[in-house]
């Protein structure tokens, strides 16, 4: 098998960026004044949902009016050829019919077109709540390029949301096991495959070897590496880079500090402990739920998660 993981949950979008609307001074005016214009409200890092999880949009004219203030904490996601589409982050609750939600809860039950805005809008709230002041100088930053720079207010520098590498894999052996893990804070039936942190001059390759050994003490055989895809993962920064390998060793020891315990697990041992509840997976919005069904070979029940 050779083929991307298709359609991982928070990988789906389907908005025009239109980044050539970002640098004209009058874009929000000009965009609020639209009567296709849809805001997303993110209320503490939550999102807005109906009761069947569609995303809550409103039009401008649901907000008194556009203040300097409110206009600092609205940023640009895109246009369709319908819509022009915003997001308001904000910490009071603007909308009384809404459910207020974790992207990392709803993400595989989102249509495309929402999870699509609200990955992005939760990216961008996480980086703006996290870089209000200049990583070089200490100054206060001020928000650019509608929501999609800051810039020193000493230096005049610009800055990017900034997005993390970090790895995931599903490690197999020779006898098609698969390797799973628990972290130390995750409750005992809580398995998933191995994670971690591209280093600071690391490739993604170099980390996948670093990282299983260290969390599980096993080897992989690196020409058995291969890439299934990736998807964004904004609790806060994180790009996760999916990828499956074999192990040329099947003895586990982990002196690591994060991981309680790590097993093989072979399909016959999989099906009866995730029946059974001792294991319970990582939820369908997560690309370690993916990585795990490509290695099942099929659809796996939603009551094998969390
Ligand atoms: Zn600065």
């Amino acid at each position: 098998m050779s083929h991307l993981l298709s359609e991982l949950p928070l990988a789906r979008f389907e908005v025009d960026r239109a980044a050539y609307l970002r640098s004209r001074p009058d874009w929000l005016t000009e965009i609020w004044t639209q009567d296709s214009t849809r805001v997303l409200v993110v209320n503490d890092g939550k999102i807005p949902v109906t009761d069947d999880l569609s995303l809550i949009l409103t039009k401008p004219g649901h907000f008194n009016l556009l203040s300097a203030q409110v206009a600092e904490d609205i940023s640009l996601l895109g246009v369709t050829s319908e819509h022009t589409y915003l997001v308001y982050f904000t910490t009071n609750d603007q909308l009384s019919e809404a459910s207020w939600v974790s992207l990392r809860d709803v993400g595989a039950q989102l249509s495309a077109l929402d999870v699509g805005l609200a990955t992005s809008a939760t990216a961008l709230g996480a980086w703006h709540e996290n870089h209000k002041y200049c990583a070089k100088c200490g100054a206060s930053t001020i928000v650019s390029a509608a929501g999609w720079s800051r810039t020193c207010s000493m230096e005049k520098t610009e800055h990017y949301p900034r997005t993390e590498p970090a790895m995931i894999v599903a490690v197999q052996d020779q006898a098609g096991r698969i390797l799973l893990g628990r972290r130390k804070q995750w409750a005992d039936s809580w398995f998933s495959t191995l994670a971690g942190f591209v280093e600071a001059g690391e490739s993604a390759e170099s980390c996948v070897i670093r990282e299983v050994f260290e969390e599980s003490g096993i080897t992989i055989d690196p020409n058995t590496l291969q890439y299934l895809g990736s998807q964004p993962w904004p609790f806060p920064a994180s790009l996760m880079l999916g990828y499956r390998a074999t192990a040329i060793s099947t003895d586990l020891k982990s002196d690591d500090d994060e991981m309680a315990e790590v097993k093989w697990f072979s399909r016959s041992e999989f099906i009866a402990a995730c029946e059974s509840k001792g294991l319970q997976l990582p939820n369908q919005t997560t690309i370690a739920w993916h990585l795990i069904q490509a290695w099942f070979g099929e659809d796996m029940p939603t009551t094998w998660c969390r």
